[in-house]
């Protein structure tokens, strides 16, 4: 992913485990998930069963390797984390599987990119608990059934559609994470400001959380990039002032849209006319991968009301003409007349 805000270097991620919620009251926002949440850990926990196999889906940042984590410090149990690509073959998977203690949980994050003869093994350890590993090969080749403790799957994926059917019905819980409102992600940064020990101003918490593309992560990278001005001008606590001078330093614009976002918007508008454009075309055109823009830029500029995705491509909307001051072509407006905008 190219995306600078989204990307981890290992400070950031060092710093991402020092603000990381560890339990679900910590976990701010995203209510109706964390209600539901909660209720499935307690049935499970009284009926000292393993919580069912729990997916996760979303576009980054929003906590999904946060929950995960969650779930396993308020059951009780061990975490054990790893990513699909990692998992390689069947005995990546076995010597993980047979690791876990009973209700232990197994976070495997961009679930979708598993390798589907991993995937086949995983649907047996997930339902039955159990391990059909094959040893040696050729003529003494045999299959050795492998019991498992009950251990709790959690996936995490940004891309849902590219599940399998046979691996997505093992999932008993299937929970999704939408972009965070501006109130929320500003308990988030004033959340985040308190550990790393420096005031913010409510003025100060709201230009950052409204400038942050809905995300978590996004919030608590610029929150501490902003801090690195205030330090440097002496201020004793993070405003709105400083706030803004530190965000347009770092390209996010007055609607928290990057260099990246703006591309996309101008090459729709003024490239490709308003033309419906293809995502292969669109992708060429700003020079970034195709899944990338589909998972990371896409959902953010949809939800906003940037562009639309329709059958013939993506069309950029009577908004993203607004935000770039370009007038609309009668035509582009055409498609527009009848969704009420
Ligand atoms: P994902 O796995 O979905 O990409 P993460 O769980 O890694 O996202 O979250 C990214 C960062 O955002 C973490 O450092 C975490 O501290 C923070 N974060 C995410 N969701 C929340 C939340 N609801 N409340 C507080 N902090 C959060």
């Amino acid at each position: 992913m190219s995306n600078p805000l989204l990307n981890s270097s290992d400070k950031d991620q060092v710093f991402e485990q020092t603000v990381r919620p560890l339990q679900l009251g910590d976990f701010v926002g995203q209510r109706k998930l964390v209600e539901n949440l909660q209720v499935f850990i307690k049935a499970a926990s009284m009926r000292e069963e393993a919580l069912d196999h729990v997916l996760l889906s979303g576009p980054p940042g929003l906590g999904k390797t946060t929950l995960a984590a969650i779930i396993a410090n308020e059951m009780g149990v061990s975490f054990k984390a790893t990513t699909g690509p990692v998992l390689e073959k069947p005995g990546d998977l076995a010597g993980l599987l047979t690791s876990l203690d009973q209700g232990d949980v197994l976070f495997i994050d961009e679930i979708h990119r598993l390798n589907p003869v991993v995937e086949e093994y995983l649907y047996s350890a997930m339902e039955d608990f159990k391990l059909d590993i094959i040893i040696d090969s050729g003529p003494n080749a045999r299959s050795v059934q492998i019991d498992l403790r009950k251990f709790t799957l959690v996936g995490a994926t940004t891309r849902k559609g590219l599940l399998t059917a046979p691996l997505r019905a093992r999932f008993g819980i299937d929970l999704r994470l939408d972009y965070y409102e501006t109130e929320t992600l500003q308990q988030i940064a004033e959340r985040t400001s308190g550990i790393l020990g420096y005031n913010i101003t409510q003025k100060g918490s709201f230009e950052i959380a409204r400038r942050s593309r809905g995300t978590p992560r996004i919030v608590n990278r610029l929150l501490r990039r902003t801090r690195d001005f205030a330090e440097v001008e002496g201020l004793p606590s993070i405003d709105d002032r400083i706030a803004d001078k530190a965000l347009n330093a770092l390209d996010v614009d007055q609607h928290g849209l990057d260099d990246m976002d703006q591309r996309i918007l101008n090459a729709l508008v003024n490239t490709f006319a308003g033309k419906p454009t293809g995502l292969g075309t669109l992708a060429v055109a700003v020079g970034e991968d195709k899944g990338t823009i589909e998972e990371v830029y896409e959902p953010y500029l949809i939800q906003e009301g940037f562009l639309q995705r329709t059958p013939k491509g993506r069309t950029p909307t009577p908004k993203a003409y607004r935000y770039l001051g370009v007038k609309m072509p009668g035509v582009a407006q055409s498609l527009f007349d009848n969704s009420g905008e």
